[in-house]
């Protein structure tokens, strides 16, 4: 039973527990699964620096063998990297082993089509009904391919980051930038993308040894090493990553964090106002702070379901400028339509640069919503159950959104319950204008959820 509840398979991938759900088996199954989707081709795999990653690479690179693909290792890569050679390599797809923020005994398949992006709903039923089917395009050894390595797997990213930035601004103001890259991925792009924007990176939990320093999710309780070197080192700003490196938390002059939520505030102002105005994209659980500025823009925000994938298909559609998710994940199509901290803190510190404002003064001009966020455990069907009443009680008191769970919208506040993609529990969310009123949305459906389970 712990096996089953520990393995999640979603649109964002697979995730499990090493040496209880994901096993080396299991992940070689999934990449001839993948494999047999793509129908050969070449197939990048790549890993962020958790210990089991290179035990995962070899299943997966085993697996691609088997059904004929080439596979491409990239070693330890940031996943905004991955996206981008993936495309910049023209492969069939990738495979990134990593399992984001998850604790270091978790790990996970990330799976990504030929375009560098993240497959969605249909194209991943799809593939899973080929895991599921066993029905795998095994080749005979005189139709093997042997595997090759990439030498320069970031360079693609790095060369899109740096046509996309105004670079000469950034260098000019010499920042001082501390950066945590909770041990992960991040670390191998880090501190050269810095010093190309003429910074002086002051590195924190930036050696990728496989252990995490600090749990990876980049919230502020996690980032107490950040904010002493912030204030130690006399930085101008933090930023933290997580394992894969997607998403980034900002941390201000005098150590405070700015809470994940302000991260694709910032950049959306900054591009809004430095560039060509465009729509907005941003999935449902994202601070109403975005309306405000998109507002102030004169342009339309798009709310989305959960999940990157649902989030870039609403800005290709829409040829949004700029999008993303509220848990720190900037998405800037003017890179890759990707979730990238590397584009985040790019745009960070442009915004820095060009009003000559320190974090907390820019904090100031970003409207003020309080968030929480909580979770109970639970399955996919008990956030159902739970979410269809929740939806009956309150038709009429406000609007119900029933996109992704169910999100009901107050005049200036909202909460939000569904069930996680890679975890098995129901997500809680509320947001507005006082912390308090903000606890006591998120404490009703608490109430709620637990009332019925019990
Ligand atoms: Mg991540």
């Amino acid at each position: 039973m712990k096996d089953r509840l520990s393995l999640k398979v979603s649109v964002s991938g697979v995730r499990g527990v090493i040496g209880e759900s994901l096993t080396p088996r299991l992940a070689a199954r999934f990449a001839q699964a993948f494999g047999t989707y793509l129908g050969g081709g070449k197939v990048v795999v790549g890993r962020d620096a958790r210990l089991s990653g290179p035990m995962l690479q070899e299943a997966v690179t085993a697996g691609l063998l088997a059904v004929g693909c080439r596979p491409v290792d990239v070693g330890l890569c940031p996943i905004p990297s991955f996206q981008v050679l993936t495309k910049a390599l023209q492969a069939r797809g990738g495979i990134a082993i990593t399992a984001s923020h998850n604790p270091g005994e978790w790990n996970g398949l990330k799976f990504i089509g030929e375009a560098g992006l993240f497959l969605n709903r249909s194209r991943f039923a799809e593939f899973n009904e080929i895991y599921h089917q066993g029905e795998f395009a095994l080749v005979p050894a005189d139709k093997m391919k042997p595997a090759v390595r990439e030498e320069a797997p970031l360079k693609p990213h790095l060369d899109r980051l740096l046509a996309a930035l105004d670079v000469d601004l950034v260098r000019r103001r010499r920042f001082r930038v501390a950066i945590d890259c909770a041990n992960g991925a991040g670390a191998a792009l880090a501190p050269e993308f810095l010093r190309r924007l003429g910074c002086r990176p002051i590195l924190v939990n930036a050696v990728p040894h496989g252990r995490f320093e600090r749990p990876p999710e980049p919230v502020p309780e996690n980032l107490g090493s950040l904010k002493r070197a912030v204030r130690a080192d006399r930085a101008d700003v933090g930023f933290a990553q997580d394992a894969d490196a997607d998403r980034l938390a900002v941390v201000d002059e005098a150590g405070r964090p700015l809470g994940e939520e302000l991260t694709l505030a910032l950049a959306v102002n900054r591009v809004l106002s430095s560039r060509t105005a465009g729509p907005v994209a941003v999935n449902l659980s994202t601070t109403r702070a975005i309306d405000d500025i998109a507002a102030a823009a004169g342009v339309p925000v798009f709310r989305t379901r959960i999940g990157e994938i649902n989030v870039v298909e609403e800005i290709l559609e829409r040829e949004a400028a700029i999008g993303g998710e509220g848990n720190g994940g900037v998405i800037w199509p003017a890179v890759r339509p990707c979730r990238d901290s590397f584009a985040a803190m790019g745009l960070v510190l442009e915004l820095m640069a060009a009003s000559g404002k320190r974090p907390s003064a820019l904090r100031r001009e970003i409207p003020a919503y309080h968030m929480v966020k909580d979770k109970v455990p639970g399955t996919a069907r008990q956030a159902h159950l739970i979410g269809k009443a929740l939806k009956k009680m309150y038709a009429g008191k406000g609007e119900v959104v029933t996109l992704d769970g169910v999100k009901v919208v107050f005049a200036d506040s909202w909460v939000h319950l569904r069930p996680s993609n890679t975890e098995p529990i129901i997500r809680i969310l509320a947001e507005a204008r006082t912390k308090p009123e903000a606890v006591r949305l998120v404490r009703l459906f608490k109430a709620e959820v637990k009332r019925r389970a019990s």
